[in-house]
């Protein structure tokens, strides 16, 4: 019987060793969070990195990794420390990741980098072809893997292939000053279906290839001299029901003993009864618009004096990439900020910014999603943003205002939020202050709109919707032969 196999940088799980003993947890971010769901039903295997490096993996218990891995049906994919270093951090996210989020001035061009990308890269479709059987579907993830899909085509020629990029594509003239930028396409283009969220991210990347290789585009179909690329946009939901039921979950079992968050949250609630609290969560990333909030917030707190002491900024950053240099400096300039907005504002019972700097396990997200009455979320740049759609799953009582960046791909899906501009701070403070006056009915209403679509295309419709696009396009190109 066929198979699906999927592939991602990471698996969607952290495989850790303490004291020659392994553990394995589900790791954090949007892909693992989405595609969970759609992996557990199906009939798949999950190709990917552990989260280890071979040089941290004892060798007796290399064997004990892949059997671990092989009980959530993973195949793990073992990478040293350079080529993590020179791949993930290096290529990865010191390259690709700044120049798609137009962060120009971040961009790293070093050749060192590359070659790790290719090698891994490679690495990753040799472990495809070892589990591939003809009638497979391969489904390849995101920015980190970008050759596999021709890496693959070329051991594979009739495989059906699939690729989507998480993250956005940048505009012709950003992504024109990559020097690899012919092969970067090139190794797309062996995919039969080319998905991304929004419509502009599948526009850039369609004149990318024209522009650049001089490809025949057909609306969204590429002429290959061998075949035909389908390009399209497919924007990824959230598992809304699992938001949902541990919202409802969470207000049903207000007797059982709380946690010490929900705790501090209440006591906040209690002790300002009139005071409201703005919630946002992000990966510490300069692509997610955390200092200008903050700033953004000050010039809020500035202009409307008589809501000091009346709100609070409660921010949940996640640590992340912590070994690339502009996120130990991001980490720094935030501190700093919270530091000088609480000093500037603080009175004796309060203080503005909570500021949270971990992950926190969901039942705690689930508190925070639920005592919020506004989440302010701005990215400068975003592919998605599923928090926003996990903030409205969570409003059972349909109150709440999301407070979103047009920047974020979610903001195209989400029009009855407060859709603002991160950099144009009089915009976002003027946005906070329709949220604290908004009447109950219009939030009501604005969001029982959101949740009817975000219920509707949750995660598993976005990856059937995919799938069936994929066999149709192969189809398709089938019948033209
Ligand atoms: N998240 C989490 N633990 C945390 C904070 C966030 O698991 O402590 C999850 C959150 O629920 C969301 C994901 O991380 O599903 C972040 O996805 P998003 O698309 O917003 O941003 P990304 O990190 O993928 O850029």
């Amino acid at each position: 019987m066929s198979k699906t196999i999927i592939i991602s940088n990471r698996l969607p799980l952290q495989i850790s060793i303490e004291d020659d003993k392994l553990e394995v947890t589900p790791s954090v971010g949007g892909l693992a969070t989405g595609l969970k769901s759609f992996h557990k039903d199906g009939d798949s295997i999950w190709i990917g990195w552990p989260g280890l490096t071979k040089e941290e993996i004892p060798e007796n218990l290399l064997e004990k990794v892949q059997s671990e891995a092989k009980k959530e049906n993973c195949v793990a994919v073992n990478l040293t420390s350079d080529e993590i270093d020179g791949f993930y951090y290096g290529f990865s996210n010191r390259t690709i990741w700044p120049l798609f989020h137009y962060f120009m001035q971040y961009t790293e061009s070093e050749d060192e980098y590359w070659q790790y990308y290719k090698q891994v890269n490679q690495k990753y479709a040799d472990e495809i072809i070892k589990h591939y059987e003809e009638g497979d579907v391969i489904w390849v993830h995101d920015y980190q893997l970008l050759l596999v899909p021709n890496m693959i085509r070329e051991q594979a020629p009739e495989a059906t292939i699939g690729f989507f990029n998480h993250i956005p594509f940048p505009s012709y003239e950003v992504f024109r000053t990559l020097p690899w930028r012919d092969e970067v396409l090139k190794g797309v283009l062996g995919a039969d279906l080319i998905g991304f969220h929004t419509y502009d991210y599948e526009r850039h990347f369609l004149s990318s290839v024209s522009r650049i290789l001089r490809y025949q585009v057909d609306f969204n179909e590429v002429t290959l001299p061998d075949r035909i690329v389908k390009v399209d946009s497919f924007p990824m939901g959230i598992d809304y029901k699992k938001f949902e039921d541990a919202a409802l979950e969470h207000f049903k079992n207000t007797e059982k003993e709380q946690s010490e968050l929900q705790q501090r949250l209440d006591h906040h609630l209690n002790a300002t009864p009139n005071a409201k609290m703005i919630l946002s969560i992000d990966r510490l990333d300069y692509t997610k618009g955390i200092a200008h909030r903050i700033r953004a917030f000050e010039y809020f707190l500035d202009k409307n004096p008589e809501y000091i002491e009346k709100v609070r900024l409660v921010m949940l950053a996640v640590p992340s990439r912590s070994n690339v240099p502009q996120y130990r400096r991001l980490k720094r300039e935030i501190d700093e900020l919270v530091g000088r907005i609480n000093g500037k504002f603080s009175t004796v019972s309060w203080t503005p910014i909570w500021y949270f700097y971990r992950s926190l396990p969901f039942e705690n997200l689930i508190d925070l999603y639920t005592s919020c009455k506004i989440a302010l979320l701005t990215p400068i740049r975003d592919g998605m943003n599923l928090v926003a759609k996990e903030y409205i799953a969570t409003r059972t009582d349909h109150t709440g205002v999301l407070i979103l960046s047009e920047m974020a791909g979610a903001a195209h899906e989400m029009n009855e939020a407060l859709i603002i501009n991160p950099n144009d701070f009089e915009q976002v403070s003027a946005a906070l202050k329709q949220a604290f006056e908004m009447p109950e009915e219009e939030q009501m209403e604005r969001n029982k709109r959101l949740q009817k679509r975000l219920r509707r295309y949750s995660v598993e419709k976005w990856a059937q919707d995919f799938m069936k696009a994929l066999k149709k396009t192969r189809e398709n190109q089938d019948s033209f032969q």
